[in-house]
């Protein structure tokens, strides 16, 4: 069926008068308006980029990795790119040789795909990816836009602040000193571990010999 053109105004409808019809009276009320705003109310609005918006602590800007010593926190357990919606994260580790299991190779966050949800920072077992007070980018390519370590590393005294708040405002809500950073933790290694010795001391042969057996 064709579409048609049907009339539903209803008869008890009151008719606007001329100067309603008219709409200058209002346009000159809204003027009224916005000039009353304009001279008798405080400016909320500010001349960027001269004047910068300094957010509070608790404000989710771009996510950041946070680096110590010279050295990213990050054990590349790889559970922020699980958790990550948009799959902005993206990481390659290596192993480190040393009391420290493991540091990302490389590690890379799409900014074009992030949504600043800060679900990353909230299941990171080393408080080591963090959200910041960092909100404008700009970005001339869509390469440019892919952040690697160069770019996320910031060195742990320059984000006290929402380490600080972190320690504050998410340790009530889990209930006790949950995410108070722990530097032990960042030190784990199966080198180390009681597995590591018993695999060395014969362990490893045993495995080797089951797996064997049981093939054959
Ligand atoms: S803030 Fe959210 S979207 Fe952005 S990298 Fe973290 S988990 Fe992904
Ligand atoms: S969750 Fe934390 S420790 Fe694990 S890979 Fe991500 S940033 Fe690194």
């Amino acid at each position: 069926m064709p579409g048609r053109i049907e009339n539903t105004s209803t008869s008890n409808e009151r008719k606007l008068n001329f100067w309603e019809r008219l709409y200058l009276p209002e346009v000159f009320k809204g003027l009224g308006y916005s000039f009353r705003k304009m001279t008798r109310e405080p400016m909320y609005t500010m001349e960027y980029p001269e004047e910068q918006w300094y957010p509070p602590d608790g404000y989710r800007g771009r996510p950041v990795l946070v680096e110590e010593e010279g050295r990213p926190r990050c054990v590349s357990c790889n559970l922020c790119a699980k958790a990550c919606p948009p799959m902005a994260i993206s990481m390659q580790s290596r192993d480190m040789g040393g009391h420290k299991e493991r540091e990302p190779a490389w590690f890379e966050i799409n900014m074009l795909r992030c949504i600043y949800c800060g679900f990353c920072e909230e299941v990171c077992p080393e408080e080591a990816i963090i959200m910041s007070k960092e909100y404008d980018m700009t970005f001339q390519s869509r390469d440019e836009a892919v952040f690697g370590l160069e770019r996320l590393l910031i060195p742990a005294e320059r984000l006290v602040d929402r380490l600080e708040w972190l320690a504050r405002e998410k340790n009530p809500q889990f209930g006790e000193q949950t995410w108070a950073y722990d530097p032990d933790n960042n030190t784990h290694s199966l080198r180390e571990s009681s597995l590591s010795g018993w695999l060395e001391a014969g362990g490893r042969q045993a495995i080797e010999d089951e797996v064997a057996a049981a093939g054959a």
